[in-house]
């Protein structure tokens, strides 16, 4: 399996000089088969104009999975060339609640979006995806439901014969408890996510003296992040979804407190690409 990380920012994208090293675009990864390209797309931030990059230019086959309906997950919908495409072939899901497309069209339709998600180009299709395990674009898919703040948010986690990865891009776990260290509970879905992966994507948006501050607002921090992966038993943990104001450095600063984790932790860095064993 093979990620390419297209999109690392949360809430918003953050353009500017003190942000190049990590990146400015708002979530996306790419998951491929070894030696193919991407078919299987975890949301659709702003990270999903580079797709064109992972595709040779080729239209997009395959399927894009939203956590939830947040605009730094959707944004990037209409703005890239690989699936607004007449030749692109789109399966899109997200968490199941009603009728797809009218809450699509919610947001993306005038006056708020000139276009609705049917004049997207191409051959699209639209689902509502119910918790547990799917067959999508050749991988196993587990939807598990997490806590998150303003609608239906689900972490996946994607496998293949040899290896996985877990993906909670926006998780808050002290809606349901402070768990033992105050950070958030380590509650079932998660650890069903995380566990043994060899990979585990987790929101990593706030520093730990800055959760107590910030937890309305619906993340997690990232000593959560690496908890989770250590009681799982994952094999290593990206912190992602950064703060927007969050500088290269400070990103550095974030990573570099978890040197003497049990478990490698590294910041997530957009047009990074990972092999998975
Ligand atoms: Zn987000
Ligand atoms: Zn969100």
């Amino acid at each position: 399996m093979r990620l390419g990380l297209l999109g690392v920012r949360g809430s918003t994208p953050a353009p500017g000089p003190e942000f190049v090293r990590y990146g400015g675009h708002t979530s996306c990864v790419a998951v491929g088969h070894d030696g193919e390209p991407p078919t299987l797309i975890l949301d659709a931030g702003t990270g999903l104009r580079s797709l064109p990059s992972l595709l040779g230019d080729h239209p997009f086959a395959g399927a894009i999975l939203l956590g939830h309906l947040h605009w730094d997950h959707t944004m990037g919908l209409p703005f890239s060339r690989a699936v607004d495409n007449p030749a692109a072939e789109v399966d899109l899901w997200i968490p199941a609640q009603g009728d797809t497309l009218a809450i699509l069209e919610r947001w993306m339709a005038p006056p708020h979006f000139p276009i609705t998600p049917r004049q997207l180009r191409g051959t699209w299709n639209f689902g509502g995806l119910e918790e547990g395990t799917h067959q999508i674009s050749g991988f196993e898919v587990l939807a598990r439901e997490i806590p998150h703040k303003g609608g239906r948010t689900f972490g996946y986690r994607v496998s293949d014969a040899r290896s996985a990865v877990a993906y909670l891009s926006d998780h808050c776990p002290t809606v349901l408890g402070p768990g033992e260290m105050g950070l958030g509970e380590l509650h079932p879905a998660a650890m069903a996510l995380a566990d043994g992966v060899d990979l585990l994507i987790h929101d990593a948006q706030y520093l730990d003296e800055e959760l107590a501050a910030r937890a309305d607002f619906g993340h997690s921090c990232a000593g959560y992040a690496v908890a989770l992966g250590e009681a799982a038993r994952a094999k290593r943990v990206l912190l992602f979804h950064h703060d927007p104001p969050r500088t290269d450095p400070e990103i550095d600063a974030l990573a570099a407190r978890y040197v003497d984790a049990a478990v490698p932790v590294e910041a997530a860095r957009q047009g990074s690409v990972i092999d998975l064993p």
